[in-house]
């Protein structure tokens, strides 16, 4: 992995955070002094603390799509096992938000999270099938966000006939 680019870090200067309002009422670029470092390491702290800046308990703030993103990033970047299940419970604190709406081409906070987290759905897959820290919130998040359920139904029949 050595010479590989990070997903994350693309991820990260792709957005313009200054024009993001944070959950914390700062605009979103203040994430960029050191928190989101602290989060690409997995910083329990760091992780912990998207609450109160891309989501308020089951609220969404505005920066969930992009750290969203940046969560996906990680993953597909490769981290260990307990630090991917940090991350997928990240992913869950942005996909369980209430005032979710079903319409997938809603221009709202929830609906634009949602179309991210569900880029990304191959990875929870994986997740699902080969990390047993974060099984289990691999599996909230693929109930959330699978629009095709029988597909998850399968993986779920899959993981029981490899045991
Ligand atoms: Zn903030």
């Amino acid at each position: 992995m050595g010479d590989m680019l990070s997903i994350a870090r693309a991820e990260i200067r792709r957005r313009d955070w200054a024009a993001i309002r944070c959950g914390c009422g700062l605009p979103a670029s203040h994430l960029l002094d050191g928190l989101m470092e602290d989060v690409l390491t997995c910083a329990p702290a760091a992780l912990a603390a998207m609450d109160k800046h891309a989501f308020e308990g089951p609220f969404l703030r505005d920066p969930a799509p992009a750290v969203a993103a940046v969560a996906l990033g990680m993953l597909a970047d490769g981290l260990t096992p307990r630090q991917a299940s940090d991350v997928l419970w990240l992913m869950l604190q942005l996909a369980a938000g209430e005032g979710g709406d079903e319409d997938p081409d809603s221009s709202s906070l929830y609906a634009r999270t949602f179309r991210v987290l569900r880029g990304g759905l191959t990875l929870v897959y994986r997740e699902f099938l080969n990390n047993p820290w974060g099984s289990q919130e691999a599996r909230e998040l693929l109930e959330i966000l699978e629009v095709d359920q029988s597909k998850h139904a399968f993986y779920e029949k899959f993981l029981r006939s490899t045991f």
